[in-house]
């Protein structure tokens, strides 16, 4: 009987098919011809039946379907190791942002995954799903390299590196699936970033493109337990409901971390065939906390295991990522049982593609799929020895005993990637180059932006529109509380606008004195009753003293910044390490009054928690030009003069400020 002759052969390998059976050749053998497996079986079946041009021979080795990287950020290769040890907030708007918004264009992205998919490859990686910025970028090279994945642009509701609104993130997105959708290899998405980093409209949006053309979204659900306080606190619902109520599931959907999810989420999901990324490291690395995945797989979901971006994680690696997946929930639930490792090495195959709507292509070895194979050595000192009393051992050889450097060739739909180790389609000495000249731009922006406080505090000012201010304030130490009220009516001046304020005031003081010094200040405005009306945060720069001599000898000092603060105190407090910390309490009660056609605020003052009370006086207004600044500190000089104070001695004049307003 004549062979019939494929293009490639696997012969001898010890093959994990994880077909609906989870069938097991202890010497099994695999045909592919052109993208597709076409047989499979006891590798001397195979080879009586068909002969090749290429024939692999995998004695000693494991033969399983290529790993699925269910979610990463491939370009973000390029940031690894730039900020590590940081909560999330910090790491995300302090580091990972600013440095986006400088330097991830089309060059990034494409060089970016190309350092991606030669890790990925290196440790048998056939299949991920990405979700980043320029993903046209990433389809290209990934393409190129001969990878199968999921690319989902991203969509945010704030500016992006790729785009300054989210109608232009899905104009591009449009056209991004639009190029791609036919490719054999590229499967296109959507990917609203985040619950969090969307807005109603816009998720209905990704839907309706997403359901146009029947393509997968890709969004983080429920990474940490902020997360769901902010949209219980926003919408009074936890994140799932509110997806839902928006229609996100009218789509397929592949969701990312779902580390909070109560047990009704899950069944939600469960619904509607989501499937869910577990990202073990990276849930670990930014205490995140760790997904109920036994429980996830218990109630039907389709469970994947990612990598995460390489900058939270920081690698590509899948077999670490698969071994901790399993180690985390028998440690956390306290249950050695749990995610035994031939569930998890399902996870990390078939389940991650079923995760990625994508069984029908790969995941597993049967005739039919595409060939995504990788080949193991299951032969080096940590792996051995080997036992042949439980067939399925093979399993924990692979989630518990093998390393990504194990893996010998890699078959993405049909083609060789990998063949001992070395990389056909791939140029690593030149994308390594190309990624360090990318890294050492990189590395001088940050070191240029780290010793500089005002270029740091605007890194993390998106909406920030410096205009320059000039504040006008005198501050004067009073002996005792005055009747303000009083003293104004008997100047003849109207007070208007009256208020009474608790202000809480945190300085950061730093090292080098010249660099100048932060106030973040809470600001909680009361009722004539003493009720909380309003509270304000707000984060002020204040420069070194530039003194200048005015004809009323007021002396100059400069507050570079001023804006309200979008941040926690303890976000600025991590993302600027100051040297010390000085904290002022603060009652004041303001009113404005107008003096000569201009509008002035008097703010009296009490410090709290001094010794004995210290009292001050302020006068203060705002103008947009240096020339009507000293007009108007000439006029303060006369409100001082009214206000019945004969002797300037009394007055200490402590600064006026330049101010930058937003
Ligand atoms: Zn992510």
């Amino acid at each position: 009987m004549s062979k019939t002759t494929v293009d490639i052969l696997l012969t001898e390998g010890w093959l994990v098919t994880m077909d609906s059976q989870m069938k097991i050749f202890p010497r099994g053998g695999v045909a592919i011809a052109g993208d597709r497996i076409v047989a499979v079986g006891p590798s001397e079946e195979i080879e009586d039946t068909y002969q090749a041009t290429v024939t692999i021979e995998c004695q000693d080795c494991i033969i399983s379907p290529g790993l699925i990287n269910a979610h990463t950020h491939a370009p973000m290769t390029l940031l690894r190791g730039l900020a590590d040890d940081l909560r999330l907030d910090v790491w995300l708007y302090g580091y990972m942002m600013p440095v986006e918004r400088e330097f991830v264009d089309r060059n990034f992205c494409y060089i970016g995954a190309q350092l991606a998919c030669a890790e990925m490859i290196r440790s048998g990686v056939t299949t991920f799903c990405d979700m980043y910025y320029n993903e046209a970028e990433v389809a290209r090279a990934t393409a190129e390299a001969g990878m199968r994945a999921v690319l989902a642009q991203t969509i945010l509701k704030f500016p992006s590196p790729d785009a300054t609104n989210y109608d232009e993130s899905l104009d591009y997105c449009r056209n991004f699936i639009e190029e791609w959708l036919d490719h054999p290899l590229i499967i296109p998405a959507v990917g609203p970033h985040a619950p969090y980093t969307a807005t109603p409209d816009m998720l209905k949006s990704c839907v309706t493109l997403a359901t146009e053309f029947d393509v997968p979204i890709h969004i983080h659900i429920a990474e940490t337990a902020l997360e769901q306080q902010g949209s219980l606190d926003l919408y009074n619902t936890t994140v799932v409901p509110w997806l839902d109520d928006h229609n996100l599931f009218d789509a397929k959907v592949i969701a990312a971390h779902c580390v909070h999810l109560g047990e009704n989420e899950m069944r939600t999901l469960q619904q509607y065939q989501t499937g869910v990324a577990h990202c073990p490291s990276s849930n670990l690395k930014l205490a995140s906390g760790a997904a109920q995945v036994q429980k996830m797989v218990d109630l039907g979901l389709h469970v994947g295991i990612g990598t995460d971006g390489p900058a939270s994680n920081n690698d590509l690696d899948m077999f670490e990522e698969t071994r901790l997946a399993s180690f985390l929930q028998k440690g956390i639930f306290n249950d050695p049982t749990l995610l035994p490792a031939k569930d998890t090495w399902a996870l990390t195959t078939i389940e991650g593609a079923r995760a990625l709507h994508i069984d029908h292509l790969t995941g597993s070895i049967e005739a039919g799929k595409r060939a995504d194979i990788t080949v193991i050595s299951a032969n080096n000192i940590h792996q051995l020895p080997r036992f042949t009393r439980d067939p399925e051992a093979v399993y924990a050889q692979l989630v518990y005993a093998t390393k990504a450097t194990d893996v010998r060739d890699v078959i993405v739909d049909g083609k060789l990637l990998m063949r001992d180790r070395r990389l056909t389609t791939l140029d690593e000495p030149k994308i390594l180059e190309q990624a360090r000249t990318i890294a050492e731009r990189i590395d001088a922006f940050l070191i240029a932006r780290e010793g500089n406080i005002l270029s740091k505090l605007l890194a993390i000012s998106v909406d920030f529109i410096p205009q320059e201010t000039f504040e006008i304030q005198v501050k004067v130490s009073l002996p005792e509380l005055i009747d303000i009220q009083e003293l104004l009516i008997a100047a003849e001046l109207k007070p208007f606008r009256g208020s009474t304020r608790e202000q809480f005031d945190t300085y950061f003081l730093f090292e080098d004195m010249e660099a100048g010094r932060l106030r973040f200040r809470e600001d909680q405005v009361k009722t004539e009753q003493g009720e909380l009306q309003d509270t304000f945060y707000r984060m002020t720069l204040m420069g070194p003293t530039i003194e200048k001599e005015f004809e009323n000898t007021i002396v100059l000092s400069r507050a570079r910044y001023t804006a309200s603060a979008s941040h926690s105190l303890r976000f600025y407090r991590e993302y600027f390490k100051p040297m010390a910390e000085r904290e002022v309490l603060k009652h004041r009660r303001r009113c404005h009054i107008v003096y000569k056609d201009t509008d002035f605020a008097i703010n009296l003052d009490q410090l709290m928690g001094s010794a004995d009370n210290d009292y001050y006086l302020e006068i203060k207004s705002r103008t947009w030009s240096a020339k009507d600044a000293v007009r108007k500190s000439e006029l303060i000089g006369e409100l001082l003069d009214i206000f019945g104070v004969k002797s300037r001695s009394q007055f200490k004049i402590e600064y006026v400020d330049l101010v930058q307003e937003s």
